[in-house]
């Protein structure tokens, strides 16, 4: 479907708003981005012109080759007029395995995002503290919200990084629930093992922790990255730890989320809230075919963490201080453990991913105050990166100066 350019504009009536739950009616609307066929044809790019999907970390190298056979089969296996299993039984069992959990311990989720939502939704009442870092994931902002929780956001460091005693004072002072992203969405930052250590040390057992590792299987590649699996056997407060089949394993279409509990009680607390039928059949069969071929996801991650530290240097490279009036002069590259760079461009970001978009770039920039300076770029293929860069060289150097002539590179200007 494409969006109709006729479409009337999104805003409910007064009349209507006022029947709405406030903490509803105020919440801030996600911003997911533009599709590619929007942008295709909002900025007429011809059908031969690659585009370069940038802005939502997906993996460019797509799932296992298994999962298509799977869903081939499911095509003509006449499965899909049956309700899908609603305890994800087969799924499960292979996770309880390869973790080495009991499989009670699991709760999955039309992506880790619905366990978000369950997680608030049990928890949370008006009033309640959270706690989580700026910038944020947004729906680690927009879920408490709509509970009526009222948020505490901690700020990184000068280096962009965790700021380990912040975040330790803070869950000292015992907030209903923690949202600990390790590695953060934006940011990419992430808590090393000594630093996870102290985090838990300090997180009274009346605290809901919850650990979202969405980007777990690229950090784990790290030195010092912390199983935090392991660690947290020690915490008798409730816990979970969120990771999902979107990022590294591919199938960000199809929404297949998983949390580990620290015990069934609380999956049976989730369970309460869970709509029944939250994973549907042929997304438990394609997380079970991708699980199986862990090989594949692994090269995957390996390719795109060796392309995140190429891009890095490339941009470091064009960054180099000396030149005076340099486009790049301003630029700041958080580290990253994950499969994305956040980008201070030391300029707004908007006009920049604006300019990209017309050049068939699509990246994500920060519209939260403080960081509008700030974009995400996802690591995509060798071309997508290698297009982000001539495009980004192109824009910023034409806004510096309109008589500078821009580099030509794969990437037309429109
Ligand atoms: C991508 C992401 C998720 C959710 O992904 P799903 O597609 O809903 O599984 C959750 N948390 C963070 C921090 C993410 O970046």
């Amino acid at each position: 479907m494409t969006a109709s350019p006729t479409a009337t504009p999104t805003v409910a009536s007064d009349r209507l708003l006022s029947l709405a739950r406030p903490q509803a009616r105020g919440l801030p609307d996600y911003n997911a981005g533009l599709s590619p066929t929007v942008v295709r044809q909002r900025y007429h790019l011809p059908p031969e012109q690659p585009l370069a999907c940038l802005a939502s970390n997906e993996n460019p190298f797509g799932p296992s080759p298994a999962v298509a056979r799977v869903l081939a089969e499911l095509a003509l296996s006449g499965e899909i007029s049956r309700y899908p299993d609603a305890r994800c039984s087969a799924l499960r069992a292979a996770i309880a395995q390869g973790l080495n959990v009991a499989p009670e311990r699991l709760v999955f989720g039309n992506g880790s995002e619905d366990l978000l939502k369950l997680l608030c939704e049990v928890f949370l009442q008006p009033g309640d503290r959270v706690l989580t870092q700026r910038p944020a994931f947004g729906l680690h902002e927009i879920y408490p919200r709509m509970m009526g929780a009222d948020l505490e956001l901690l700020d990184l460091t000068e280096a962009m990084a965790f700021d380990v005693d912040a975040w330790c004072a803070a869950l000292a002072r015992g907030p209903k629930l923690a949202f600990v992203p390790n590695p953060s969405n934006p940011v990419g930052c992430a808590f090393d093992r000594a630093a996870m250590t102290r985090l838990l040390a300090a997180t009274p057992d009346h605290t809901v922790l919850v650990v979202d590792e969405a980007y777990y299987e690229y950090a784990r590649l790290q030195a010092n990255y912390p199983e935090v699996l392991e660690l947290l056997q020690a915490r008798h407060g409730p816990w979970i730890v969120l990771r999902t089949f979107s990022k590294a394993w591919g199938l960000a279409g199809l929404r297949v989320g998983y949390g580990v509990a620290r015990d069934a009680g609380l999956v049976a607390l989730l369970d309460k809230v869970r709509s029944p039928f939250n994973v549907n059949h042929v997304a438990q069969c394609a997380a079970l075919a991708a699980w199986n071929d862990s090989v594949h996801m692994q090269a995957s991650v390996a390719r795109t963490v060796q392309l995140r530290e190429a891009l890095a240097a490339r941009l470091r490279a064009r960054a180099q201080p000396g030149q005076p009036g340099h486009p790049f002069a301003g630029l700041r590259i958080a580290p990253s453990a994950a499969n994305f760079l956040f980008l201070d461009l030391g300029r707004p970001s908007a006009p920049v991913a604006e300019a990209l978009l017309a050049r068939g770039v699509i990246v994500k920039p920060w519209k939260e105050p403080g960081f509008t300076n700030c974009l995400r770029v996802s690591i995509g293929s060798e071309d997508d990166n290698l297009r982000f860069v001539q495009a980004l060289v192109q824009v910023v150097t034409q806004a510096l100066d309109a008589t500078v002539e821009p580099t030509h590179g794969h990437a037309q200007t429109a």
